[in-house]
């Protein structure tokens, strides 16, 4: 049985390839569907997020792409996209003219700095405290808090399916001296968050990247948000937020035995354009 994988990075954001040697790859490990998930490019976006004026080479790319290989697999063209409000969200123009095939949505950034500057949750931990100083006076409970109240926003706009690693900013939490996924404030927004995602029908993204990358010793989410996810009816998929080829379906194994043993069926997927849920093993999905 095959994996799929919608997330993916390739040269045009920060990932290591150009889009083909993925979808080579893909084909080489018998994927029947491959997704791009560029970092979605905005005004005063990091330097890992894609730029502007490569968007349209970006979409070109892809959709050749889909031509080439259609015997092959199915190519989907996707954005990672962030969300700011009053910067970045799916209702800009240059991200509704791309007719995407899906958006992930996914937190990278929580808050602004006075001159401008966004502030990370996903990069280098001494951006992460010169936020929590500068924007949240060193109130952590609030910086996270707006983290997931961003988020739930964020799953509101009416083209986002997915919620992309959810828990991300667990990363942050350095063992737990800063804050821990386990006070009940932390419980009661990701209970929020979860109804949510309920509530307005979007796909909860199991996400490989932090077992492989060693940042963390589980998915994002952690197995105890997907246990909530399960008892909700949250759907799912299994992604691996891929930058390099090799990356693909890194660590899909051992995640699909806790989704298994947490009691999840089915995994969603993108085939022939739809999103469907399909039943599946240790070994991959139902295709069919
Ligand atoms: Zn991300
Ligand atoms: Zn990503």
């Amino acid at each position: 049985m095959p994996w799929t994988n919608y997330h993916g990075h390739c040269y045009y954001c920060d990932g290591k390839f150009a889009p083909e040697a993925y979808v080579e790859k893909a084909i080489e490990l018998k994927m029947p569907a491959i997704g791009f998930s560029s970092h979605c490019p905005f005004e005063g976006g990091h330097a890992w997020n894609m730029a502007m004026e490569d968007l349209p080479k970006y979409l070109q790319e892809i959709s050749a792409l889909k031509e080439k290989y259609a015997t092959d697999i199915e190519v989907y063209t996707g954005l990672e996209m962030d969300y700011i409000p009053e910067v970045i969200d799916d209702s800009m123009p240059h991200i509704k003219e791309a007719n995407l095939d899906f958006i992930i949505g996914s937190m990278h950034y929580t808050g602004v700095f006075e001159d401008g500057r966004f502030c990370e949750i996903d990069g280098p931990h001494s951006k992460f405290v010169e936020g929590l100083k500068d924007i949240y006076q060193q109130d952590v409970e609030a910086m996270i808090t707006h983290y997931f109240e961003l988020m739930r926003a964020m799953v509101e706009q009416e083209t986002t399916q997915i919620l992309g690693h959810l828990d991300k900013v667990k990363i942050q939490a350095e063992q737990g001296i800063l804050f821990s996924q386990f006070e009940d404030w932390y419980r009661v927004e990701v209970s929020r968050t979860l109804e949510k995602l309920k509530e307005t029908n979007t796909i909860l993204e199991v996400n490989t990247r932090g077992i492989y990358k060693k940042k963390t010793v589980d998915t994002y989410p952690s197995k105890w948000i997907l246990q909530l996810a399960y008892e909700l009816g949250v759907p799912i998929m299994l992604n691996a937020d891929a930058h390099h080829p090799d990356e693909l379906n890194a660590e899909f194994v051992p995640t699909a035995k806790m989704l298994k043993e947490i009691g999840f069926k089915e995994l969603s997927v993108l085939k022939k354009g739809e999103w469907v849920a399909l039943p599946f093993s240790s070994r991959g999905v139902e295709w069919g």
